[in-house]
């Protein structure tokens, strides 16, 4: 069977990477990479299928262990993308859709993971804030601090391979897909 890939999704918070992995998701050649987190669990997650729940003790071991291939702090909790499942993915033949922060994806670049590298870019600034306020899952306070780091992440853009700007969904998921190969 051929190998697989990393089909790696970065961006500033609100720019649309979860909804346009769950479009994506809908392909079953696609595996969504469920990251660790030290998070409190939002009201619908589930464990173990839109992250895994740890406390900062489990996390620690898990980093201590050489586990993530990848983990950063973000919005002040841990995330870490588990190496085991995404080899197995991809020596099976999969997509392995890797949702991450740009310190993440960056790490992995550093690393020469080999993947397609997707930047997702707001149309403008403007509309990053309309989408941010428009999910309502974070207080002012919260919103602004994210707004501040979606600056600086979105000078980061050409150090990816692929830029994909989310104006029109649809659109955008299509141009992921040929990226992929999944077209
Ligand atoms: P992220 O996962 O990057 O933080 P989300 O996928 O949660 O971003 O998207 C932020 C908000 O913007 C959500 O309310 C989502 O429904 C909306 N959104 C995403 N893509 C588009 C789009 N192309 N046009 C309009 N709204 C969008
Ligand atoms: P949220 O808490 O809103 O689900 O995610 C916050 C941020 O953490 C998002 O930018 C998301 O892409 C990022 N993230 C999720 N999983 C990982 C991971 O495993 N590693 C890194 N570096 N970032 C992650």
């Amino acid at each position: 069977m051929a190998a697989g890939s990393m089909l790696l999704i970065s961006g500033p918070s609100g720019c649309g990477k979860s909804t346009i992995c769950d479009r994506l998701l809908t392909d079953a050649r696609v595996v969504y990479s469920v990251s660790a987190t030290t998070r409190a669990a939002r009201p619908g997650e589930v464990d173990g299928v839109d992250y895994h729940f740890l406390s900062k003790e489990q996390f620690r071991a898990h980093i201590e262990a050489g586990e993530f291939i990848e983990h950063a702090e973000v919005h002040g909790n841990m995330y870490g993308t588990l190496r085991a499942p995404m080899e197995a993915a991809i020596a099976a033949g999969k997509v392995y859709l890797v949702e991450i922060d740009v310190q993440g994806a960056l790490q992995l670049k550093a690393l020469d993971v080999p993947g397609i590298y997707v930047f997702i870019a707001p149309p403008d600034f403007e509309t990053l804030r309309e989408r941010l306020t428009g999910r309502g899952t974070e207080t002012p306070e919260v919103l602004e601090r994210r707004l501040q780091k979606a600056e600086d992440e979105l000078r980061e853009r050409d150090k990816y391979d692929h830029v994909v700007i989310n104006d029109d969904l649809e659109g955008a998921v299509s141009k992921i897909q040929a990226l992929a190969g999944l077209a």
